[in-house]
């Protein structure tokens, strides 16, 4: 291997500089890591670690980037029992805040495996072995949202990254047209929509006009705002973004009627399903994205909700070839293939970035060795999660709904409480190592009210997991 053994030994000082001999250091670090990655991913509840303050960091464990090296069992020592305590692991199955995750072993192992096998994911010629995996994969995300032949996709470093990409695809197909040359884009969203896409419209300098709602984006709310904008608004006007499952409360615009609009009206119709895109391979919810199938593109992460290590999200286009005009890269170094084998799909050709990691070989190899239908046995029992969650509120008197469940999400009010009632219940529980979860806003007419709010991704996660959260308000 690369580094250890030509600058610096695992244990002692620079002894052996051979590229081929094998260290006994680098097998021992080796296997202290193996180690360690076998406890972690075998442990199914993980402590549930907190922040620290830097100062207090630093204090535990002292200088450790130093001219000479600290030694790796060092360097692995402090982090094991200092740093790693003060991340919270995202994958505990009380952890119900945010959307959490829950990569499966195989994936996570096969993340180790993409970083061993150093492969360059932007171009055919380098990384054809590791991509056409990638796009087997792909072929499977493609086939559950019913794109038309010839669609398809790259995995991205995330949903920003793909609403970002999609964005600029949009952009750039609708500035091609010789009377929107200059023009400020704009596009329409509603409030449920993720911080995301407002913020890379500021990266790609464009104007969001939002639809005031939190709850489902009809296709008529959408004709109303169209009808309400101003003709030099109407003229800038490019695409909409719908969500496939909202971040906050997993509800689904109304797709099929969004996309309706969106042809009628001629604008770029993109699904922001980066949380809520696992669940196209549940069947029991599949239905909710009737329409979804009209997209000119399609954001979903698999590190949320399909059971990927990050970082891994995707974006899907219904006609590629509009995403290579916006984002293929030229460079005199990178025209060089020549080789028949060289030809294939480039990664850089359709989102932004170019220098990446094969980040869809994880999710490849678990869908490989698990097969599709454990997949959507994964993501239903979330979904079947949420159900039995609300059952439970429904049955104690000192909770409330807020609404029925958006796929894994639940909204629920304690009867009485303040917004600092939630926040020092969060605190508490974080502190003595329970469970993560956490306030959100619900609006509700004009006004902002705080609840709680669970997310179900990991299919560990128990009924008496909830009730033991429920029963501790
Ligand atoms: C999480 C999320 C994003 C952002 O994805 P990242 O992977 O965090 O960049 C975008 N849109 C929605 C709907 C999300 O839930």
């Amino acid at each position: 291997m690369g580094f250890e053994s030509f600058a610096k030994p695992y244990l002692c000082g620079p002894k052996n500089r051979s590229m081929h001999n094998i260290d006994i250091d680098v097998v021992e670090m080796t296997l202290d890591i193996a180690k360690y990655v076998i406890n972690r991913i075998t442990n199914t509840s993980p402590e549930l670690g907190k922040p620290m303050r830097e100062e207090d960091l630093k204090a535990l464990v002292g200088e450790t980037v130093t001219e000479e090296g600290i030694g790796g069992e060092k360097a692995l020592q402090l982090f094991k029992d200092v740093l790693v305590k003060a991340t919270v692991p995202i994958d505990h199955p009380r952890h119900l805040a945010f959307v959490p995750a829950s990569p499966s072993r195989a994936a996570v192992m096969f993340d180790l495996v993409t970083s061993a096998s150093s492969i360059h994911g932007a171009y055919w010629m380098e990384g054809a072995g590791g991509i056409f995996c990638e796009n087997e994969a792909m072929k499977w995300l493609v086939s559950l949202t019913g794109l038309p032949e010839g669609s398809f996709g790259v995995f991205t470093s995330g949903g920003t990254a793909a609403n970002l990409s999609a964005m600029v695809t949009a952009r750039e197909h609708w500035r091609r047209q010789a009377t929107n040359q200059g023009k400020k884009g704009l596009i329409i969203t509603s409030i449920g929509a993720h911080s995301s896409i407002k913020a890379m419209a500021q990266v790609i300098d464009v104007d969001v006009h939002l639809v005031d709602s939190e709850d489902r984006l009809l296709g008529g709310d959408l004709s109303n705002a169209i009808n309400d904008l101003s003709p030099e608004e109407r003229q800038r006007l490019f695409a909409v973004v719908a969500t496939g499952g909202t971040t906050n409360a997993g509800i689904v615009d109304e797709l099929d009627g969004v996309a309706k609009v969106c042809k009628k009206e001629n604008l770029w119709f993109h699904v922001d399903a980066a949380y809520g895109g696992g669940a196209l391979a549940a069947d029991s919810v599949r239905h909710l994205f009737n329409g979804i199938e009209e997209a000119d593109s399609i954001t979903i992460d698999p590190h949320k909700w399909l059971f990927s290590p990050y970082d891994c999200g995707a974006v899907i286009y219904k006609e590629p070839e509009l995403a290579k005009k916006a984002h293929s890269q030229e460079g005199s170094y990178l025209d060089i293939f020549k080789d028949e084998g060289a030809r294939g799909f480039n990664p850089a050709d359709y989102q932004i970035q170019l220098t990446r990691r094969v980040r869809g070989l994880p999710l490849w190899f678990s869908l490989a060795m698990h097969g599709t239908a454990k997949y959507k046995w994964a993501v239903e029992r979330g979904i079947a999660l949420a159900k039995s969650a609300a059952r439970m509120i429904e049955e104690d008197p000192n909770l409330e709904l807020v609404r029925e469940p958006g796929l894994s999400c639940v909204l629920y009010r304690r009867k009485g409480w303040t917004p600092d009632d939630y926040k020092e219940w969060t605190f508490k529980n974080h502190k003595d190592g329970f469970a993560l979860v956490t306030p959100t806003k619900w609006k509700n007419g004009d006004t902002y009210e705080t609840v709680s709010r669970f997310c179900f991704i990991n299919p560990d996660t128990t009924e008496d997991d909830i009730k033991a959260i429920l029963d501790s308000m």
